[in-house]
């Protein structure tokens, strides 16, 4: 069977919207699209008046190197949760599919399935807050068309193992797709899912510029999955999803020497991160110090709401997903610069002293 047999009838059925800049790029005088003839007034020299590629050759041919796959392997959209959404809308009938996911995890997922009409299969994490494959395998009903794995989880930090990831796609050929969401495995010092791509035409990873990248106000992420899911995806998605001045920046952001900066900036978090995991515990009203592969530590609070106050009161916020099944009383903690991160330690000491 086919990847693609799992998708919304309808969506496969569908003609395209064909835009001027599919048809046609490049040429001298362009008058095709109902473009200004002019650079806006003020014009930087990037060309705003004209409309951007769909999927701009350069940015793909870096991002698809800097990810191990081929461009044609490759859908950019504006930050991975375009992606999501578009992968619900095209293999969720309202009404009949569904998707999973395994709280506490990311909210988007089941967002996006809500604003389908999909239902959303929960599978929970187990009291560690590990992936339990044949636990999720054994409660997936026949409706889930996407099960959505994040590795790194947010907002617990833990990474699946690949071996699992591998067989729960196994495990699904032919039934489902397992989407993996790779946000912060930058931070994990581990090997993508992509690389199983080549085996499993039902897995797709999503990653994203936005986290380690530090572009999360150009929003550029992406899809890696099988080149007829891409392909389909394609024809879904507006017509020119990637504004021009998010495009350069990614493409500076990808130079050779900004990878390296950026490789170096990764290592600092980590390395923040495993500092602050080492001394977190030690800091009176901290419970637990959840493990993280991310760029961040989920911490259980005798007081999280008091902290949390305390915290904001000296000019620091951090997020409360007390709301997320298994995490009452938790907060979560970005990891910052250095200096950051010795502010927030310093206000928790002081938290315990007052309390
Ligand atoms: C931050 C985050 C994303 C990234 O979303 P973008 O749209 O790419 O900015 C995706 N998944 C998870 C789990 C995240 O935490």
């Amino acid at each position: 069977m086919n990847v693609l047999d799992l998708a919304r009838p309808e969506v496969r059925a569908l003609t395209p919207y064909s835009s001027a800049r599919m048809e046609a790029q490049g040429a001298a005088i362009m008058l095709n699209a109902n473009e200004s003839p002019w650079p806006p007034v003020g014009d930087d020299g990037q060309g705003l008046n004209r409309y951007p590629d769909p999927q701009p050759a350069a940015l793909r041919e870096r991002m698809a190197a800097v990810y191990g796959v081929r461009p044609e392997q490759m859908l950019i959209g504006r930050g991975s949760d375009e992606a999501i959404d578009l992968l619900v809308r095209a293999f969720c009938r309202p009404g009949v599919d569904a998707i999973a996911v395994s709280p506490p995890t990311f909210g988007m997922y089941a967002v996006c399935a809500g604003v389908q009409g999909a239902a959303v299969e929960t599978l929970p994490l187990d009291a560690d807050f590990g992936l339990d494959v044949d636990a999720v395998l054994a409660g997936l009903s026949p409706a889930v068309k996407l099960l959505f794995v994040c590795s790194p989880n947010n907002p617990t930090g833990g990474l699946v193992p690949q071996a699992d990831i591998a067989r729960l796609a196994s495990a699904l050929d032919g039934r489902a797709l397992v989407i993996v969401d790779e946000a912060y495995i930058e931070f994990a010092e581990a090997e993508s899912a992509a690389t199983l791509l080549g085996q499993h035409a039902n897995l797709g990873v999503l990653r994203t510029l936005s986290k380690a990248w530090a572009l999360a106000g150009a929003r550029i992420g992406a899809l890696l999955a099988d080149a007829d899911v891409i392909a389909l995806l394609r024809r879904i998605m507006p017509p020119y999803p990637l504004p021009t001045p998010c495009v350069q920046a990614a493409l500076a952001a990808l130079d050779e020497t900004a990878q390296r900066q950026t490789g170096e900036r990764v290592a600092t978090i980590v390395a923040e991160r495993e500092r602050l995991a080492a001394i977190l515990p030690t800091v009176p009203g901290v419970r637990a110090v959840y493990p993280s592969r991310a760029n961040f530590l989920t911490v259980s609070l005798d007081d999280a709401p008091g902290v949390y106050r305390a915290l904001l009161a000296q000019g620091i916020v951090v997020r409360d997903v007390g709301r997320y099944p298994g995490l009452a009383g938790c907060l979560r903690f970005s990891i910052g610069t250095p200096e950051e991160n010795a502010r927030l330690l310093d206000v928790l000491h002081r938290c315990a002293e007052a309390a």
